[in-house]
């Protein structure tokens, strides 16, 4: 049995955050959405047959948009389509509104054994800034009622350089969060995606961004508050203690299989992903049909292929595995990489020890200029 990832895109969210570039819609899940969903399911499975789910993520959009009796309806699916493991990292997006002990011990009883709450910041005038609609001691109070509920492998994330925040703010933020009962935080500086309502505020001037010194001061506070209290930096944006690392996002950063369900959901199988197209209505109309919906497909060439590996590999703590890069693509890194890599090292960005090749410590605050680097055009 080969092993799977399943991804399952759920595109609905109460009200859409200012910052957000995911797909998703302003309403709550119909039962005819959890219906065609099921029939996508259907649909698709008869080709992993030979597959085992070792981890299952449902993200979005907010998954708990879903009721109860839905999200039943959605695992007696993926437990008739599916082989699931019975060891799966199952993991559920949760918005702190959502999770009543109710909605938590539903989730418990099918199986879901992680959840991941977008915390995002523990100052209120952060939060309603950037449109979410949680407070922060609520986000707090939900996590805790899960830990209590018997989730013990429990992700937040948070968010940096937001419009308005201070230095002081995230490291509050920082502190507030190792005292939760978690044992994942992933950490992510505010991106500016195009259409967003602030990339149109930033584009008329009218964003308030942290000033360079107050960035480096956050990322700083990030790189030396989450170590000191046990997370190990994993990933470039994820920390863990416990040893509980993401094993389906591990999937992402290792070219691994994974099958993605539901609207806007991307899979990669072999050298080939491909994407569903986002569009609630039209998803739903063909599958109710037994048609699967319009995808875009793309065929990853031996470049692309490599290229990804590079970048992908680099954002994990062991970075790139130079006997594995060899193996796989059939010579040394060096034969593609020559020039960057001298570059990259001899300023100090990228470390090569015990045959691997890894970001140093200001090579991972400057990610994106290094993995630019690794596109061969
Ligand atoms: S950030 Fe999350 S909750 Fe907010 S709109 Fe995007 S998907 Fe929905």
């Amino acid at each position: 049995m080969k092993n799977l990832g399943l991804y399952l895109h759920i595109p609905f969210c109460r009200s859409r955050c200012d910052y957000c570039g995911f797909y998703s819609i302003g309403r709550k899940p119909t039962d005819r959405f959890v219906e065609a969903l099921l029939k996508e399911m259907e649909i698709r499975s008869p080709s992993f047959r030979d597959s085992v789910c070792d981890t299952v993520y449902l993200g979005g959009g907010t998954p708990s948009s879903l009721s109860e009796d839905q999200l039943g309806k959605i695992f007696d699916g993926l437990h008739r389509y599916f082989h699931i493991s019975g060891n799966a990292e199952i993991t559920m997006e949760m918005n702190p509104c959502d999770m009543s002990d109710s909605y938590l011990a539903n989730a418990k009883s099918l199986g879901i054994n992680r959840i991941s709450v977008g915390v995002q910041s523990h100052e209120d005038r952060l939060l309603s800034a950037i449109g979410r609609l949680h407070t922060s001691s609520e986000a707090e109070s939900a996590v805790k009622r899960a830990y209590r509920g018997g989730f013990h492998n429990i992700s937040i994330d948070l968010m940096y350089e937001l419009p308005g925040q201070s230095a002081a703010d995230f490291r509050k933020s920082l502190l507030r969060a190792v005292h939760l009962p978690i044992s994942h935080v992933s950490v992510y500086s505010l991106i500016l995606e195009e259409g967003t309502k602030f990339a149109q505020m930033a584009e008329k001037g009218k964003l308030l961004r942290p000033t360079e010194e107050e960035s480096w001061a956050m990322y700083q506070d990030m790189c030396r508050i989450l170590p000191h209290y046990g997370f190990e930096r994993y990933e470039i944006s994820s920390f863990t203690r416990n040893g509980c690392r993401s094993r389906h996002n591990q999937k992402y950063w290792t070219l691994a299989d994974y099958l993605g369900l539901g609207p806007a959901a991307s899979s990669r199988i072999g050298h080939k992903r491909f994407t569903v197209n986002p569009g609630v209505r039209l998803y739903e109309k063909e599958l109710l049909l037994g048609n699967l919906p319009g995808e875009e497909v793309e065929n990853l060439s031996p470049k692309d292929e490599m290229e990804e590996y590079c970048f992908l590999a680099l954002r994990r703590k062991e970075g790139i595995d130079l006997a594995d890069f060899r193996t796989r693509y059939g010579a040394d890194i060096s034969r593609w990489y020559e020039k960057p890599l001298a570059m990259l090292k001899e300023r100090g960005l990228l470390k090569e020890e015990k045959n691997h090749l890894f970001l140093t410590y200001h090579g991972a605050a400057l990610g994106n200029f290094v993995f630019e680097q690794f596109l061969l055009d």
